[in-house]
């Protein structure tokens, strides 16, 4: 239910099950860096619009996390207007959706940035090691790489879905809020 109101203190243990690997990389890379480059904030900010996030929480989170490298001032200058604007109240005042999954896959992804599908723009290593990292265990990682690898990205995210949740649904994917919904339906039953 995309009314929930969700607290940004859950996008920590709600990233490790909830998050697909695309949200879980930018979320990760956030709380790393305190910093994400223009294309993951975007991505990010929207999918965390979708899920229930207010304005007011979002502008605490980003703020929290950025001000750990540069004055409060600078934030607001610089930052928080994106914030704002990702939530319709600045510039034209959309109501910009979360981007689905075909938008994110087609996205260019520079050096050093981190949006887009890791199912498709992380080289096959990169991609196991994360996934090696998180514990799972050796057969499913090679199943999600194998598929990534083929072209199937969205199959491999539906793997990666199985893997967290430990299903084997084989859910079809176009959307990372509906990666989200699902899981949430699946863990409160
Ligand atoms: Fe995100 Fe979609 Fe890629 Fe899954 S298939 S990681 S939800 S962009």
């Amino acid at each position: 239910d995309s009314k929930v109101v969700v607290p940004i203190e859950s996008l920590d243990s709600l990233s490790l099950k909830s998050f697909p690997l695309c949200m879980r990389q930018l979320h990760e890379q956030l709380r790393l860096a305190h910093h994400l480059k223009h294309g993951g904030r975007l991505q990010y900010g929207l999918f965390l619009k979708g899920i229930g996030v207010t304005l007011e929480d979002s502008l605490r989170f980003w703020r929290e996390e950025f001000t750990k490298i540069m004055e409060i001032d600078k934030f607001e200058k610089q930052y928080a207007y994106n914030v704002r604007y990702n939530y319709g109240k600045e510039g034209s005042k959309k109501n910009y959706s979360p981007f689905n999954c075909l938008k994110i896959i087609n996205n260019n992804v520079g050096p050093g940035e981190c949006h887009g599908c890791p199912f498709r723009h992380s080289d096959s290593s990169n991609l196991k090691n994360k996934l090696k990292g998180y514990g799972f265990e050796p057969q499913g990682i090679s199943d999600v790489v194998d598929m990534a690898k083929k072209g199937h990205y969205q199959i491999a995210c539906s793997k990666y879905f199985d893997l967290v949740h430990g299903t084997s649904i084989g859910l079809g994917i176009n959307h990372p809020n509906q990666f989200y919904e699902e899981s949430q339906k699946l863990q409160k039953g």
